[in-house]
């Protein structure tokens, strides 16, 4: 999709620090992080929304979490964090093209971000 910078980040045309990357789906740092461990699970089909996703999409939700999982205990904040999809503007989205949020890494045994 033109004019998609997650289009371009995954096919390579912007240039990112890839963390992890499947043929379905790549792990960037998120560029102005909200948490002390902030990482994006991108897909690199464009799919603009959770609501655009269908039964075919399965497999690659299923992996996003288990990347996301796996992200997690590779960084060390497998103990808490948290997993958002942002769904529409008022959902808070931003950028219009499927990705998932790695948010963790806060060191107090009982969390006091709520959202
Ligand atoms: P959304 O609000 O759409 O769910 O989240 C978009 C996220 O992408 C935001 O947290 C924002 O900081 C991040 N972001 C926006 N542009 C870039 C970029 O060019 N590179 C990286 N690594 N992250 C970005
Ligand atoms: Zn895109």
């Amino acid at each position: 999709m033109e004019n998609c910078i997650f289009c371009k980040i995954t096919q390579k045309k912007l240039p990112s620090d890839v963390l992890f990357e499947t043929d379905k789906m790549m792990v960037i740092a998120d560029i102005n992080p909200k948490a002390p461990h902030h990482f994006l699970i991108i897909s690199k089909g464009h799919i603009e929304t959770v609501n655009d996703l269908t039964e075919e999409n399965k497999d690659l939700i299923a992996e996003m979490i288990l990347v996301a999982k796996d992200m997690a205990h590779r960084m060390g904040i497998e103990k808490g964090y948290k997993l958002v999809f942002n769904v529409g503007r008022p959902g808070g989205q931003v950028i219009f093209h499927l990705h998932l949020h790695l948010l963790g890494g806060w060191h107090q045994e009982t969390h006091e971000v709520h959202i």
